[in-house]
């Protein structure tokens, strides 16, 4: 499927010479297991070694390029001490230092009495001058090579320049001449290099401007990867609502008898976004809306509802959501409402095995299940629908884009509702949504007092442990969250193990314990556990930060907050504060305190308010602090920074959705090429869809 002329970027990197089994799983974790992943991986600083001076006019601290004659070797009198050659020229001597020295090899490259050009950092060392391990030795003929200006990759531990330099020249070697997808018209406005010599210039930066964001060079790749980007969702949401939808004619019996069911009367903003969503369903366009609501703001209630709309018109309806956890706590939510009006719900995840399973998916297939609520287990081979027509899929950034098109596939014609809690900032909801169409819950429930946000340096331990021991006393439920150690479940883990021998021993059996590594069943125990009170104090890793509901639960600790992002915090701090009584959040932090963290404990303290955190947070993250985004599954971009590249992506947009417009199947020239482009970002899914679309 994928065009003739990329398939050499998307060899494996163990084709490039060089790059054997070792340095494979080195490249692999920086930058992908593709050569055009490696064409991606561009450089962040560089090595200038134009700099070349006589030794007695050299500076120590920076890289120069010297042209010397080499005097005389001084092998070490020990094998701790280095092994030095002497070098100079007309008026200074520099001696080359050299730890765990080959002899031979020094001896041959670096011949007494014969001149040498040498690239390294210049260090003083006593009264002299000195090179440690040289990074380049030549002769004169390569003298115009070694002054050269270099560029640095990123690297990680075991892998050095000089390999991945390498590696990454291999790649670009491979690459192709691509027929230009740009506009002509935006191309001649912004001068852009075409996209080979583009990307070439990106790997080659004569000065830090080069290595900018907004270079020319690296602007242009960034577009590219912009516009594939909004290409592909407008082609999806297109190839989506072009199926042809039901029109779906609920009585409204349903939805009534569950609303006289509920605690609470409905907030306006749930009431408006059940009328937008059934506008939607009553129309025979498909619907694929976003409902998204801050944590808390009762987003399931919606989604209950919405289904009971659907299954009035006779479909059956799933809810998805990204964790097992989470599921369970759907059902426990929705079943006692749903039985209560008569509907079937039946639950699916990826823990269902052998006879059970086969009992519920009896039941999917049959129809008579009308609510089926599960993980991305609903989704697999083998499951098949008697008649679904309608999909909640919650905290959407979970999953991929790549799900979003399984799931239509399931159903023709499925209505599609995506919940999420994140509260992208406009700018990024258009990389990870698209044009969708969005409904929000502005407003909380009413009742919710604000919670009291404390920041405590994490010495007062003590204190903390104290305070809490009050809150108990007081009836209150705690959520501890345990810090992110490095990226590892294994140090998380060993961090909340420490917490909760600790916290038993203050607090005894109350105190429970719940993470990644325990076994569905386990984490569903736990959470009953907290939920009907046994334990008070339930000690996490991060695994309670997606949309567990314990309304009772009034206090959270966060440990090392300052090691969380703005959105996880805010994520985990929306965990209280779900019911009337008085909340607090202590975030607990050690110093060193960088400036980052300084202000995102601030931000916290300051509002509960999602969006105002969420672009906070944008403007926080600088270009290298990807930590949120990934968390909340915003597209990840190799080359385009949407802190800096917020107006290219409106320009993609409009460009996107303009083309698509003029040549709807990617028919013509441009259109070949933005096929291409489509493949060349790994949006395979959006060609596909078009051709079956
Ligand atoms: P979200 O998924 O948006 O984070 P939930 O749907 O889990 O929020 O709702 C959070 C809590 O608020 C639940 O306990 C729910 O029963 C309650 N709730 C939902 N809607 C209302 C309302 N209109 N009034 C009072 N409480 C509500
Ligand atoms: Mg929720």
């Amino acid at each position: 499927m994928r065009p003739e002329i990329l398939f050499s970027l998307f060899k494996p990197i163990t084709s490039l010479k060089g790059v054997g089994p070792r340095i494979t799983t080195l490249i692999e974790k920086i930058a992908g297991s593709q050569i055009v992943d490696l064409c991606w991986h561009l450089p962040f600083a560089l090595n200038d070694r134009r700099y070349a001076p006589n030794i007695a006019d050299a500076q120590p601290g920076v890289i120069a390029t010297l042209t010397v004659t080499v005097l005389a070797h001084k092998k070490p009198a020990n094998r701790r001490m280095p092994y030095k050659v002497t070098c100079g020229d007309d008026n200074g001597k520099i001696d080359l230092v050299f730890f765990n020295a080959h002899e031979d090899y020094l001896q041959k490259n670096l011949p007494v009495n014969e001149i040498r050009v040498i690239s390294g950092k210049l260090e003083t060392f006593g009264n002299g001058l000195q090179m440690t391990h040289p990074d380049h030795i030549g002769t004169l003929a390569e003298i115009d090579q070694l002054k050269a200006v270099e560029a640095v990759y990123p690297l990680t531990a075991g892998l050095n320049l000089k390999t991945i330099t390498k590696a990454v020249n291999g790649a670009l070697d491979q690459v192709p001449d691509l027929t230009e997808w740009i506009d002509p018209s935006l191309m001649a406005r912004e001068k852009w290099l075409e996209w080979k010599p583009a990307l070439i210039t990106a790997h080659n930066p004569k000065s830090e401007e080069d290595l900018a964001h907004n270079s020319d060079a690296r602007t242009r790749l960034a577009y590219d990867e912009l516009l594939a980007n909004q290409l592909a969702l407008a082609i999806m949401r297109r190839e989506m609502k072009n199926i042809k939808g039901r029109a779906y004619l609920g009585n409204g019996h349903l939805y009534k008898s569950i609303s006289l069911h509920l605690p609470f009367q409905l907030t306006n903003a749930q009431t408006i976004a059940l009328a937008e969503i059934s506008a939607d369903m009553r129309s025979e366009t498909r619907m694929l809306r976003l409902l998204q609501g801050d944590v808390g703001s009762g987003k399931t209630v919606v989604a209950l509802l919405a289904m009971a709309t659907a299954i009035e018109a006779g479909c059956q309806t799933v809810l998805m959501a990204p964790t097992e956890v989470l599921a369970r706590q759907h059902l426990a939510t929705i079943a006692p409402l749903a039985e209560k009006v008569g509907i079937e719900v039946v639950a699916l995840t990826g823990r269902d095995k052998g006879k059970p399973r086969q009992l519920i998916l009896d039941k999917l297939a049959s129809g008579e299940a009308k609510i089926a609520i599960g993980t991305h287990a609903l989704f697999q081979n083998g499951i098949s629908f008697n008649n679904l027509g309608f999909a909640v899929i919650d905290e959407q950034h979970r999953f991929g884009v790549h799900q979003r098109l399984q799931l239509a596939a399931k159903g023709t014609g499925v209505d599609v509702l995506v919940m999420t809690a994140t509260p992208i900032p406009r700018t990024l909801m258009l990389t990870a949504y698209g044009d969708m169409d969005v409904s929000r819950l502005m407003e909380k429930p009413i009742g919710r007092k604000p919670i009291d946000t404390r920041v405590l340096n994490i010495q007062r331990m003590d204190d903390v442990v104290q305070g809490i021991g009050r809150s108990l006393q007081q009836g209150a439920k705690v959520f501890w969250v345990c810090p992110l150690v490095e990226e590892s479940e294994k140090f998380d883990l060993a961090a909340a193990e420490d917490r909760h021998v600790h916290l038993s021993q203050v607090f005894g059996s109350q105190v429970g314990l719940i993470h990644g590594r325990m076994k569905a069943a386990e984490k569903d125990a736990a959470m009953v556990a907290f939920i009907n009170g046994d334990v008070k104090v339930l000690v996490a890793t991060t695994v309670i930060e997606v949309g567990v509901d314990v309304p009772d639960a009034t206090v959270m600790v966060i440990e090392h907050a300052e090691r969380f992002g703005l959105a996880q915090l805010h994520q985990l701090r929306g965990r209280i504060g779900r019911g009337d009584a008085e909340s607090n959040c202590l975030l607990l932090y050690a110093q060193p305190l960088s400036e980052t963290a300084k202000a995102r404990l601030k931000i916290m303290r300051e509002t509960e308010d999602g969006f105002v955190i969420a672009e906070e947070d944008l403007k926080l993250r600088g270009a290298g602090e990807l930590l949120g985004t990934r968390q909340s599954g915003i597209a990840e971009f190799r080359m385009a920074d949407l802190t800096s590249h917020s107006e290219l992506l409106a320009i993609a947009r409009d460009d996107a959705a303009l083309f698509l417009q003029r040549d709807p199947h990617l028919e013509s020239e441009r259109g070949q090429a933005i096929r291409t482009l489509l493949y060349l970002f790994n949006c395979d899914s959006a060609v596909l869809n078009l051709r079956s679309g």
